[in-house]
Parts: C-alpha cells; structure tokens; sequence
C-alpha cells in the first residue's frame, strides 16, 4: 500500500500546504481519503487525473476535507473527455442527502451523465473494497465524523484520524497500525475542541501502540519543532510531520 500526503493543512488557505488529503494506492486502485481544496491538482503532479480515482473516502463533509469534489466532478463531465468509470464514495450515514443537497444546488452542472457515482454509507464496520479491509468508527468532531483503518490482506495497516479531539475509536483504529496519520490542529496552549494538541496526538499513538506516527492538518499557528518536540515527549515511535507530497510505503 502506497500513502501519499496530498494535503497537510487546514481551512486556512497556503501556499505550502493544500487541505486535507490523502492517496492511498493498493493492488492498481487509486482512492482519496478526504478531498479538500488543492489536492486535485496535487494529483495531476503524480500524473492522476479526474479519470484515474477509483474511489474516495469522506471522514467527513467539512469543506476542507471535501471541497475538490466539486471540481473533480465538474471535470468529469467534461464533453471531450468525460469520466467513463464509475466513482464510489465511502461515508457515514447522512452523507447521501448531503450529496444529494450539493448536486441539487448545482442544478444538473455536476450530475454525472457518462459515469455513475454510487455512495457507500458505511457507520461503524469492516467492509472490504477490492481487496482492501475498510474499519470505521466514530470520533470526536462532528456527528458525521468517522475515522479509517485500511488493511491489506498481509496485515499491512494505515488509520486515519481526519479531524478528532481525543477518543477510545481513533485508539482502536490505530491498534498497532504500520501508519497513523493524525490530525494536530495547534499547540498544547491553545487546544480547539474537537481537535488534538501536539501532547494527545502523542498519547494516543502511544496507548495505541502504532508503528510510525504521521502529524498532519497544520494550522499557521503551529511551530513545527515545538510540536515534534512535544509528542515525542510522549510517543517513543517513529514520528513524521506531514508535508504536501511526502510518501510512505507500508
Ligand atoms: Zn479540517
Ligand atoms: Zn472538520
């Protein structure tokens, strides 16, 4: 499985770092997991265009976590070159009326025409998706927000945290993973609810257990050394900070 960074910041727009999102690369398929604003054209730098993502997986519909599905939808239809393949999409309960809402607000700009989008509410359980075990549960940030565990068949393990404050679900999906990748919003004094500091994202890889640690979804605010140095504090694994672009191979 191939995991690459394709946004490590926030809602607040930069020039170093897109919103969330991630590609995750198993046995030939393409998925996204979270598509905030910049991430598809982060994917035209790995050669993916709107017609190579198989799939995508929301945490949740926060517009820096979704936004370029918009585009990615748009595009998809364009006349010369439309989307043949059809697009699943994996999330929570609710998500479909979301859709829905947004495709309606669209008038029939987005609904796609040569392809067909089937989305896939899935709460709190395993499902596999071309070969890949699928975990969902519940975290702490909005009712719709769910985190991920992805394994291959050989064990290999990826959870993702999208945005979450501290909770027993986003331990279990990180029990022993290779990676995890956790959201750390700001710094120890200046904690968001519903949003972990550099000091729980360490104590929560750490009760987790999990392999190698990868912080992501930066806010400004964030001092970068200070925050390695404050969850190694806690963490005795590998620990990562996530950049645009950077790559793991687990
Ligand atoms: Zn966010
Ligand atoms: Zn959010």
């Amino acid at each position: 499985m191939k995991v690459t960074i394709m946004g490590s910041g926030t809602m607040v727009p930069s020039n170093d770092r897109n919103s969330s999102g991630v590609l995750i690369e198993h046995d030939g398929i393409h998925s996204m997991l979270d598509f905030g604003y910049g991430t598809l054209r982060h994917l035209l730098k790995l050669g993916l265009t709107y017609h190579d993502i198989d799939r995508v997986y929301f945490t949740h519909n926060h517009p820096d976590h979704m936004c370029d599905l918009v585009p990615f939808l748009f595009a998809s239809r364009y006349h010369a070159d439309p989307r043949k393949k059809d697009l699943e999409i994996v999330a929570a309960p609710g998500f479909k009326e979301y859709f829905n809402t947004l495709m309606q607000a669209y008038k029939r700009w987005l609904i796609p025409s040569t392809y067909q989008v089937q989305i896939m509410e899935q709460d709190e359980e395993t499902r596999t998706y071309d070969g890949l075990s699928v975990t969902s549960k519940k975290v702490k940030h909005i009712d719709m927000s769910r985190g991920y565990r992805f394994q291959t068949a050989e064990g290999k393990s990826l959870a993702v945290s999208g945005d979450t404050d501290y909770c027993e679900g986003m331990i279990e999906l990180g029990k022993e993973a290779d990676l995890m990748i956790l959201e750390c919003s700001s710094p120890d004094n200046m904690k968001l609810p519903g949003h972990l500091t550099p000091t729980e994202c360490g104590k929560l890889a750490e009760e987790a257990g999990c392999r190698k640690l990868c912080l992501t979804h930066f806010y400004p605010v964030c001092d970068l050394e200070d925050v390695r140095a404050t969850c190694h504090a806690v963490y005795t694994g590998e620990l990562f900070l996530a950049e645009d672009l950077m790559e793991f191979n687990i």
